[in-house]
Protein backbone atom coordinates (compact mmCIF):
# COMPACT_ATOMS: atom_id res chain seq x y z
CA UNK A 1 0.00 0.00 0.00
CA UNK A 2 1.15 3.44 -0.84
CA UNK A 3 0.81 4.83 2.64
CA UNK A 4 2.68 2.14 4.25
CA UNK A 5 5.87 3.43 6.16
CA UNK A 6 4.33 6.98 6.20
CA UNK A 7 2.27 9.05 8.30
CA UNK A 8 -1.28 9.20 7.15
CA UNK A 9 -3.27 12.91 7.10
CA UNK A 10 -7.30 11.74 7.71
CA UNK A 11 -9.91 13.10 9.40
CA UNK A 12 -10.87 12.44 13.36
CA UNK A 13 -13.18 14.11 15.91
CA UNK A 14 -10.95 15.55 18.62
CA UNK A 15 -11.96 16.55 22.01
CA UNK A 16 -9.65 19.72 23.10
CA UNK A 17 -10.88 20.22 26.32
CA UNK A 18 -13.83 18.37 28.66
CA UNK A 19 -17.51 19.48 28.43
CA UNK A 20 -16.84 20.69 25.12
CA UNK A 21 -18.43 19.34 21.71
CA UNK A 22 -15.79 17.58 19.17
CA UNK A 23 -14.15 19.02 16.31
CA UNK A 24 -13.26 17.80 13.63
CA UNK A 25 -9.43 17.86 12.59
CA UNK A 26 -7.28 16.92 10.19
CA UNK A 27 -4.59 14.71 12.08
CA UNK A 28 -1.77 13.01 11.26
CA UNK A 29 -1.56 9.57 12.10
CA UNK A 30 2.09 8.32 12.20
CA UNK A 31 3.39 5.10 11.51
CA UNK A 32 2.87 1.71 13.61
CA UNK A 33 6.03 0.98 15.89
CA UNK A 34 7.26 -2.43 16.85
CA UNK A 35 4.14 -4.23 18.26
CA UNK A 36 1.68 -2.27 16.97
CA UNK A 37 -0.79 -2.30 14.01
CA UNK A 38 -2.20 0.81 11.91
CA UNK A 39 -5.82 -0.10 11.36
CA UNK A 40 -8.18 1.97 8.97
CA UNK A 41 -11.76 2.33 11.16
CA UNK A 42 -14.63 1.87 9.15
CA UNK A 43 -17.10 1.83 11.65
CA UNK A 44 -17.23 2.98 15.54
CA UNK A 45 -20.08 2.85 18.09
CA UNK A 46 -20.98 5.64 20.42
CA UNK A 47 -20.93 4.31 24.27
CA UNK A 48 -21.94 6.21 27.20
CA UNK A 49 -18.05 6.12 28.34
CA UNK A 50 -16.83 8.19 25.66
CA UNK A 51 -19.72 10.55 26.97
CA UNK A 52 -18.75 9.94 30.30
CA UNK A 53 -14.96 10.88 29.98
CA UNK A 54 -15.63 14.13 27.57
CA UNK A 55 -18.47 15.84 30.35
CA UNK A 56 -17.97 13.79 33.39
CA UNK A 57 -14.09 13.68 33.47
CA UNK A 58 -12.96 14.97 37.18
CA UNK A 59 -16.18 14.11 38.18
CA UNK A 60 -17.76 9.96 38.03
CA UNK A 61 -14.22 9.73 35.88
CA UNK A 62 -10.79 10.19 36.81
CA UNK A 63 -8.82 13.04 35.04
CA UNK A 64 -7.59 11.79 31.58
CA UNK A 65 -5.29 14.03 29.44
CA UNK A 66 -6.63 16.44 26.35
CA UNK A 67 -6.67 16.90 23.57
CA UNK A 68 -8.16 13.51 22.96
CA UNK A 69 -9.45 11.01 20.50
CA UNK A 70 -12.25 9.16 21.93
CA UNK A 71 -13.87 6.20 20.58
CA UNK A 72 -13.34 2.28 21.71
CA UNK A 73 -16.07 -0.04 20.13
CA UNK A 74 -14.63 -0.64 16.43
CA UNK A 75 -14.20 -2.50 13.52
CA UNK A 76 -11.45 -1.72 11.07
CA UNK A 77 -8.72 -3.06 8.21
CA UNK A 78 -5.51 -3.35 9.11
CA UNK A 79 -3.05 -1.06 7.08
CA UNK A 80 0.05 -1.85 7.97
CA UNK A 81 2.14 -3.45 10.59
CA UNK A 82 4.92 -2.21 12.67
CA UNK A 83 7.95 -4.97 13.34
CA UNK A 84 8.03 -8.33 14.88
CA UNK A 85 4.31 -7.78 14.57
CA UNK A 86 3.36 -11.85 13.43
CA UNK A 87 -0.19 -12.33 13.86
CA UNK A 88 -1.41 -9.44 11.31
CA UNK A 89 -1.06 -8.31 7.45
CA UNK A 90 -2.41 -5.67 5.85
CA UNK A 91 -6.24 -5.99 5.03
CA UNK A 92 -7.21 -8.56 7.67
CA UNK A 93 -10.57 -7.39 9.22
CA UNK A 94 -9.93 -6.12 13.12
CA UNK A 95 -11.72 -5.08 16.05
CA UNK A 96 -9.35 -3.11 18.32
CA UNK A 97 -9.89 -3.75 21.90
CA UNK A 98 -9.05 -1.46 25.25
CA UNK A 99 -8.72 -4.44 27.12
CA UNK A 100 -5.50 -6.26 26.06
CA UNK A 101 -4.94 -9.93 25.88
CA UNK A 102 -1.25 -10.64 25.45
CA UNK A 103 -1.63 -14.53 26.15
CA UNK A 104 1.57 -15.06 28.04
CA UNK A 105 1.10 -13.35 31.39
CA UNK A 106 -0.17 -15.43 34.57
CA UNK A 107 -3.77 -14.13 34.14
CA UNK A 108 -4.16 -14.52 30.56
CA UNK A 109 -2.77 -18.29 31.59
CA UNK A 110 -5.65 -18.37 34.26
CA UNK A 111 -9.52 -18.92 33.40
CA UNK A 112 -10.33 -17.07 36.60
CA UNK A 113 -10.04 -13.27 34.54
CA UNK A 114 -10.02 -11.40 31.48
CA UNK A 115 -7.50 -8.90 33.22
CA UNK A 116 -4.49 -8.73 31.14
CA UNK A 117 -2.40 -5.96 32.41
CA UNK A 118 -0.14 -5.70 29.00
CA UNK A 119 0.59 -1.91 28.10
CA UNK A 120 -2.44 -1.18 30.89
CA UNK A 121 -1.00 1.85 32.26
CA UNK A 122 -0.20 3.72 28.99
CA UNK A 123 -3.15 2.77 27.54
CA UNK A 124 -5.40 4.36 30.25
CA UNK A 125 -3.06 7.36 30.29
CA UNK A 126 -3.72 7.53 26.72
CA UNK A 127 -0.44 6.47 24.89
CA UNK A 128 1.54 3.33 23.86
CA UNK A 129 3.96 1.26 24.57
CA UNK A 130 6.83 3.93 24.08
CA UNK A 131 4.98 6.57 25.93
CA UNK A 132 3.20 8.92 22.83
CA UNK A 133 0.65 8.43 21.01
CA UNK A 134 0.65 8.07 17.39
CA UNK A 135 -1.93 10.65 16.42
CA UNK A 136 -1.13 14.40 16.31
CA UNK A 137 -3.05 17.78 15.13
CA UNK A 138 -1.99 20.93 14.64
CA UNK A 139 1.65 20.11 16.28
CA UNK A 140 0.53 19.15 18.92
CA UNK A 141 -0.23 15.12 20.12
CA UNK A 142 -3.02 13.72 20.51
CA UNK A 143 -3.82 10.99 23.70
CA UNK A 144 -5.46 7.93 22.57
CA UNK A 145 -8.89 7.31 24.21
CA UNK A 146 -7.77 3.43 26.33
CA UNK A 147 -5.39 3.32 23.48
CA UNK A 148 -7.54 3.29 21.04
CA UNK A 149 -8.91 6.43 19.62
CA UNK A 150 -12.10 4.84 16.95
CA UNK A 151 -13.18 8.24 16.15
CA UNK A 152 -10.32 9.01 13.99
CA UNK A 153 -10.26 7.41 10.35
CA UNK A 154 -6.58 6.00 10.96
CA UNK A 155 -5.35 4.55 14.63
CA UNK A 156 -2.84 2.75 15.63
CA UNK A 157 -2.79 0.37 18.75
CA UNK A 158 -0.75 -2.38 20.43
CA UNK A 159 -0.72 -5.53 18.56
CA UNK A 160 -1.87 -7.25 21.52
CA UNK A 161 -5.16 -5.19 21.82
CA UNK A 162 -6.42 -6.56 18.26
CA UNK A 163 -8.31 -9.13 17.45
CA UNK A 164 -8.39 -10.63 13.87
CA UNK A 165 -12.04 -11.57 12.50
CA UNK A 166 -13.35 -13.50 9.92
CA UNK A 167 -13.31 -11.84 6.42
CA UNK A 168 -16.96 -11.70 5.58
CA UNK A 169 -17.75 -9.99 8.85
CA UNK A 170 -19.77 -6.65 8.69
CA UNK A 171 -17.62 -3.92 10.13
CA UNK A 172 -20.76 -1.55 10.39
CA UNK A 173 -22.22 -4.39 12.81
CA UNK A 174 -19.52 -6.31 14.43
CA UNK A 175 -17.96 -2.99 15.48
CA UNK A 176 -20.17 -3.26 18.94
CA UNK A 177 -18.42 -6.64 20.05
CA UNK A 178 -15.85 -4.05 20.90
CA UNK A 179 -17.34 -2.80 23.90
CA UNK A 180 -21.14 -2.43 25.21
CA UNK A 181 -22.56 -6.08 23.57
CA UNK A 182 -19.49 -7.81 24.72
CA UNK A 183 -19.90 -6.38 28.35
CA UNK A 184 -23.62 -6.69 28.49
CA UNK A 185 -23.69 -10.71 27.65
CA UNK A 186 -20.41 -11.65 29.51
CA UNK A 187 -22.06 -10.18 32.06
CA UNK A 188 -24.86 -12.70 32.28
CA UNK A 189 -23.33 -15.20 30.73
CA UNK A 190 -19.39 -15.26 32.26
CA UNK A 191 -20.13 -12.87 35.19
CA UNK A 192 -23.54 -14.31 36.73
CA UNK A 193 -23.21 -17.76 35.06
CA UNK A 194 -26.86 -17.10 34.89
CA UNK A 195 -28.53 -20.59 35.08
CA UNK A 196 -31.76 -21.87 33.26
CA UNK A 197 -35.09 -21.17 34.87
CA UNK A 198 -33.78 -18.45 37.04
CA UNK A 199 -35.11 -15.32 37.59
CA UNK A 200 -32.97 -11.93 36.67
CA UNK A 201 -33.10 -8.17 36.83
CA UNK A 202 -31.12 -5.76 34.55
CA UNK A 203 -31.14 -2.51 35.59
CA UNK A 204 -30.67 -0.04 32.54
CA UNK A 205 -32.01 -0.37 28.85
CA UNK A 206 -29.40 0.78 27.27
CA UNK A 207 -27.00 -1.04 24.62
CA UNK A 208 -25.27 -2.85 27.71
CA UNK A 209 -28.53 -3.54 29.95
CA UNK A 210 -30.21 -4.82 26.40
CA UNK A 211 -27.02 -7.50 25.62
CA UNK A 212 -27.41 -8.62 29.14
CA UNK A 213 -30.67 -9.18 28.67
CA UNK A 214 -29.81 -11.05 25.57
CA UNK A 215 -27.35 -12.80 28.02
CA UNK A 216 -30.41 -13.78 30.33
CA UNK A 217 -32.64 -15.26 27.50
CA UNK A 218 -29.71 -17.38 26.13
CA UNK A 219 -29.10 -18.80 29.62
CA UNK A 220 -32.70 -19.55 28.95
CA UNK A 221 -33.77 -17.31 32.35
CA UNK A 222 -37.57 -17.52 33.60
CA UNK A 223 -38.60 -14.42 34.52
CA UNK A 224 -36.18 -11.37 33.05
CA UNK A 225 -37.88 -7.37 34.66
CA UNK A 226 -35.63 -4.84 32.99
CA UNK A 227 -35.75 -1.81 34.98
CA UNK A 228 -35.29 1.45 33.74
CA UNK A 229 -36.42 5.30 33.98
CA UNK A 230 -37.47 5.49 30.15
CA UNK A 231 -39.99 3.37 29.05
CA UNK A 232 -38.79 4.19 25.66
CA UNK A 233 -36.17 1.21 25.76
CA UNK A 234 -39.07 -1.09 26.83
CA UNK A 235 -40.64 -2.40 23.50
CA UNK A 236 -36.81 -3.25 22.76
CA UNK A 237 -36.06 -5.10 26.17
CA UNK A 238 -39.05 -7.30 25.60
CA UNK A 239 -37.70 -8.06 21.90
CA UNK A 240 -34.53 -8.99 23.19
CA UNK A 241 -35.83 -11.08 26.15
CA UNK A 242 -37.47 -8.74 29.42
CA UNK A 243 -40.52 -10.46 30.49
CA UNK A 244 -41.69 -7.70 32.59
CA UNK A 245 -39.90 -4.32 32.64
CA UNK A 246 -40.68 -1.18 35.04
CA UNK A 247 -40.08 2.30 35.72
CA UNK A 248 -38.70 3.06 39.33
CA UNK A 249 -40.35 6.62 38.70
CA UNK A 250 -44.10 4.74 38.44
CA UNK A 251 -43.61 3.55 42.21
CA UNK A 252 -43.38 5.67 45.60
CA UNK A 253 -41.29 3.06 47.33
CA UNK A 254 -37.59 1.95 46.85
CA UNK A 255 -37.57 0.01 43.37
CA UNK A 256 -35.44 -2.52 44.82
CA UNK A 257 -38.70 -3.48 47.33
CA UNK A 258 -40.56 -3.67 44.28
CA UNK A 259 -38.69 -6.02 42.86
CA UNK A 260 -38.70 -8.56 45.97
CA UNK A 261 -41.97 -7.94 45.71
CA UNK A 262 -42.74 -8.97 42.57
CA UNK A 263 -40.22 -12.32 42.67
CA UNK A 264 -41.52 -13.82 46.11
CA UNK A 265 -38.04 -12.46 47.77
CA UNK A 266 -35.72 -11.31 45.23
CA UNK A 267 -34.19 -12.14 41.93
CA UNK A 268 -31.52 -14.84 41.95
CA UNK A 269 -29.64 -12.23 39.67
CA UNK A 270 -29.49 -8.67 39.23
CA UNK A 271 -27.35 -7.14 36.39
CA UNK A 272 -26.46 -3.08 36.69
CA UNK A 273 -25.93 -1.87 33.94
CA UNK A 274 -26.26 2.37 34.66
CA UNK A 275 -23.07 3.62 36.27
CA UNK A 276 -24.32 4.93 39.27
CA UNK A 277 -24.36 3.75 42.91
CA UNK A 278 -27.27 4.11 44.10
CA UNK A 279 -28.70 2.06 41.36
CA UNK A 280 -26.14 -0.35 42.13
CA UNK A 281 -27.23 -0.68 45.42
CA UNK A 282 -30.46 -1.02 44.29
CA UNK A 283 -29.59 -3.98 42.18
CA UNK A 284 -27.81 -5.63 45.23
CA UNK A 285 -30.64 -5.40 47.58
CA UNK A 286 -33.04 -6.75 44.62
CA UNK A 287 -31.32 -10.51 44.91
CA UNK A 288 -32.65 -12.53 47.03
CA UNK A 289 -30.54 -13.94 50.22
CA UNK A 290 -28.85 -17.44 50.33
CA UNK A 291 -27.84 -17.22 46.38
CA UNK A 292 -28.65 -14.19 44.89
CA UNK A 293 -25.79 -12.22 42.60
CA UNK A 294 -25.17 -8.85 42.00
CA UNK A 295 -23.27 -7.86 38.65
CA UNK A 296 -21.63 -4.75 38.23
CA UNK A 297 -21.08 -3.44 34.68
CA UNK A 298 -21.87 0.36 34.74
CA UNK A 299 -19.03 2.47 34.63
CA UNK A 300 -17.51 4.87 37.29
CA UNK A 301 -13.82 5.37 38.43
CA UNK A 302 -14.04 8.08 41.51
CA UNK A 303 -17.32 7.27 43.37
CA UNK A 304 -17.72 4.53 46.04
CA UNK A 305 -20.94 2.54 46.33
CA UNK A 306 -22.47 1.33 50.23
CA UNK A 307 -23.74 -1.65 50.86
CA UNK A 308 -25.50 -3.70 53.66
CA UNK A 309 -23.36 -6.15 55.59
CA UNK A 310 -26.28 -7.88 56.59
CA UNK A 311 -27.51 -8.81 53.12
CA UNK A 312 -24.38 -9.67 52.23
CA UNK A 313 -23.69 -12.01 55.07
CA UNK A 314 -27.33 -13.80 54.19
CA UNK A 315 -25.34 -15.41 51.30
CA UNK A 316 -25.65 -12.50 48.62
CA UNK A 317 -22.76 -12.64 45.95
CA UNK A 318 -21.08 -8.85 44.94
CA UNK A 319 -19.09 -9.00 42.02
CA UNK A 320 -18.27 -6.39 39.05
CA UNK A 321 -16.97 -7.29 35.22
CA UNK A 322 -14.86 -5.51 32.99
CA UNK A 323 -15.64 -6.32 29.30
CA UNK A 324 -17.80 -8.55 30.45
CA UNK A 325 -15.33 -11.49 31.69
CA UNK A 326 -14.28 -11.64 27.98
CA UNK A 327 -10.42 -12.85 27.74
CA UNK A 328 -10.47 -10.19 24.43
CA UNK A 329 -7.94 -11.01 21.80
CA UNK A 330 -9.30 -14.45 22.26
CA UNK A 331 -13.23 -14.59 22.68
CA UNK A 332 -14.10 -11.53 20.35
CA UNK A 333 -13.51 -13.64 17.37
CA UNK A 334 -16.15 -16.42 18.38
CA UNK A 335 -18.78 -14.02 19.76
CA UNK A 336 -18.00 -12.45 15.45
CA UNK A 337 -18.60 -16.26 14.75
CA UNK A 338 -22.32 -16.20 17.40
CA UNK A 339 -23.21 -13.35 15.59
CA UNK A 340 -22.60 -15.01 11.81
CA UNK A 341 -24.29 -18.10 12.91
CA UNK A 342 -27.46 -15.96 14.25
CA UNK A 343 -27.11 -16.81 18.26
CA UNK A 344 -26.17 -13.15 18.92
CA UNK A 345 -28.30 -10.19 17.67
CA UNK A 346 -26.22 -6.84 16.83
CA UNK A 347 -28.25 -5.22 13.95
CA UNK A 348 -30.76 -4.61 16.35
CA UNK A 349 -29.03 -2.82 18.76
CA UNK A 350 -28.39 -0.29 16.00
CA UNK A 351 -30.29 2.96 16.06
CA UNK A 352 -29.10 5.43 14.01
CA UNK A 353 -25.77 5.39 11.39
CA UNK A 354 -24.25 8.71 10.43
CA UNK A 355 -20.98 9.63 8.93
CA UNK A 356 -18.22 10.86 11.01
CA UNK A 357 -18.97 14.65 10.46
CA UNK A 358 -22.17 14.40 12.95
CA UNK A 359 -20.42 12.55 15.79
CA UNK A 360 -21.83 15.15 18.13
CA UNK A 361 -25.19 14.45 17.15
CA UNK A 362 -24.97 10.90 18.33
CA UNK A 363 -23.62 12.12 21.69
CA UNK A 364 -27.33 14.00 22.02
CA UNK A 365 -29.00 10.98 20.92
CA UNK A 366 -27.75 9.01 23.01
CA UNK A 367 -27.77 11.41 26.41
CA UNK A 368 -31.72 11.64 25.33
CA UNK A 369 -32.24 8.50 25.54
CA UNK A 370 -33.65 8.28 21.61
CA UNK A 371 -30.63 6.48 20.39
CA UNK A 372 -29.59 2.69 21.47
CA UNK A 373 -26.06 2.55 19.64
CA UNK A 374 -25.36 5.14 17.03
CA UNK A 375 -22.79 3.54 14.37
CA UNK A 376 -20.76 6.05 12.78
CA UNK A 377 -18.77 5.40 9.38
CA UNK A 378 -15.59 7.03 9.34
CA UNK A 379 -14.98 6.58 5.53
CA UNK A 380 -18.04 8.26 4.48
CA UNK A 381 -17.46 12.26 3.67
P1 LIG B 1 -26.81 4.07 27.90
O1 LIG B 1 -26.76 5.51 28.28
O2 LIG B 1 -27.14 3.70 26.51
O3 LIG B 1 -27.86 3.31 28.85
C1 LIG B 1 -28.04 3.60 30.20
C2 LIG B 1 -29.52 3.32 30.52
O4 LIG B 1 -29.70 3.51 31.94
C3 LIG B 1 -30.47 4.29 29.83
O5 LIG B 1 -31.48 3.54 29.15
C4 LIG B 1 -31.05 5.12 30.97
O6 LIG B 1 -32.39 5.54 30.73
C5 LIG B 1 -30.94 4.14 32.12
N1 LIG B 1 -31.00 4.78 33.44
C6 LIG B 1 -30.49 5.97 33.82
N2 LIG B 1 -30.78 6.20 35.12
C7 LIG B 1 -31.49 5.13 35.56
C8 LIG B 1 -32.09 4.79 36.80
N3 LIG B 1 -32.03 5.62 37.85
N4 LIG B 1 -32.73 3.61 36.91
C9 LIG B 1 -32.81 2.77 35.84
N5 LIG B 1 -32.28 3.05 34.63
C10 LIG B 1 -31.63 4.22 34.50
O7 LIG B 1 -25.39 3.46 28.35
P2 LIG B 1 -24.62 2.13 27.88
O8 LIG B 1 -23.72 2.46 26.75
O9 LIG B 1 -25.60 0.99 27.80
O10 LIG B 1 -23.65 1.92 29.16
C11 LIG B 1 -24.21 1.60 30.43
C12 LIG B 1 -23.12 1.64 31.51
O11 LIG B 1 -22.15 0.61 31.26
C13 LIG B 1 -22.32 2.97 31.53
O12 LIG B 1 -22.01 3.27 32.89
C14 LIG B 1 -21.04 2.58 30.79
O13 LIG B 1 -19.96 3.44 31.14
C15 LIG B 1 -20.85 1.18 31.31
N6 LIG B 1 -19.94 0.30 30.55
C16 LIG B 1 -19.16 -0.55 31.27
C17 LIG B 1 -18.30 -1.42 30.62
C18 LIG B 1 -17.48 -2.39 31.41
O14 LIG B 1 -16.50 -2.95 30.88
N7 LIG B 1 -17.82 -2.68 32.65
C19 LIG B 1 -18.24 -1.41 29.23
C20 LIG B 1 -19.10 -0.54 28.52
C21 LIG B 1 -19.95 0.31 29.19
ZN1 LIG C 1 -17.70 1.29 25.94
ZN1 LIG D 1 -1.71 -11.08 29.42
Amino acid sequence: MATVGKVITCKAAVAWEPGKPLCIEEVEVAPPKAHEVRIKVVATGVCHTDWEYLFETGKGMKFRPFPLVLGHEAAGIVESTGPEVTRFSPGDKVIPLFLPYCGECERCLSPKTNHCKKNWTNMQAGVLADGTSRISCKGQQVYQFLGVSSFSQYTVVPDTSVAKIRSDAPLDKVCLLGCGVSTGYGAAINAGKVEKDSSCAVFGLGAVGLAAVMGCKVAMARRIIGVDINPDKFEKARQFGATDCINPRDYSKPIQEVVVEKTGGGVDYALECVGSPAIMNAAFESTRDAWGTCVIAGWTETEVMSISVEKLLMGRTLKGTYFGGWKSVKDVPKLVDDYMNHKLKLDEFITEKLPLVQINKAFDLLKSGKSIRTVISLQDS
